[in-house]
């Protein structure tokens, strides 16, 4: 219900306020450059998380700005965000785009059935439909799979939430992965557990390698 509020609440304010920066609010553009340069990662920082070959992540959510951003994209319905965060995934695997040029394909990680009906929509297959056409890398929606609803993450302390993504994915028409290199898209990676569960799911299905790629981490 407080989602479907804050969804509703986005719209009224998306129709008030058609272009203000999710950054610093100024008129214009819904995320402008200057914003945008603000939030570049710090090159120097690695992650690592299990199940994941290679990680890659644009900024960090402690970035005001970028998590300001990003909450806007999730849950206020600002999806005009999908443009200009897939433009930053496609900027972050660009210098490595050959390693993905055959055999590879792009997943998001899937809402529940009941989020994304309360919400409209699941923000990690906005970008990774947007990042597929940018890259020409095809985007397979039918393939990752919640397996059981799972209890909002923000609500939970970091053990909790990975017990609680446990066994949380399943993989249908495993064909579609089966030895290929995959790139897991989502919006934050936070413990990981999620990507790190998805990407367990799918390395028993037969995939290859697979490649995160998140705005935030
Ligand atoms: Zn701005």
């Amino acid at each position: 219900m407080i989602a479907l509020i804050h969804t509703v609440l986005g719209k009224i304010l998306s129709l008030v306020f058609p272009s203000r920066c999710a950054g610093c609010g100024k008129d214009g553009d819904i995320f402008c450059q200057k914003c945008i340069n603000k939030t570049r990662k710090n090159p120097h920082s690695k992650v690592s998380v299990l199940f994941l070959d290679k990680l890659y992540h644009w900024g960090i959510y402690e970035n005001e700005i970028l998590s300001r951003a990003l909450r806007r994209f999730k849950y206020y319905g600002a999806i005009g965000l999908a443009d200009i965060f897939s433009d930053l995934l496609v900027k972050l695997i660009e210098p490595n785009i050959k390693d993905f040029a055959k055999n590879t394909v792009v997943l998001a990680i899937p809402a529940s059935r009941a989020r994304k009906k309360s919400r409209g929509y699941n923000q990690a297959e906005l970008l990774a439909e947007k990042f597929s056409k940018k890259t020409s890398i095809s985007y397979v929606p039918d393939v990752l799979i919640k397996s059981r609803n799972t209890v909002s993450q923000t609500s939970l302390a970091g053990r909790e939430r990975l017990f609680n993504q446990k066994d949380s994915f399943a993989v249908a028409n495993q064909e579609k992965i089966k030895n290929k290199k995959i790139i897991l898209v989502d919006d934050i990676l936070t413990t990981g557990a999620t990507l790190s569960e998805a990407a367990r799911a799918l390395k028993e299905a037969g995939a290859s390698e697979i490649t995160g790629l998140v705005v935030a981490k």
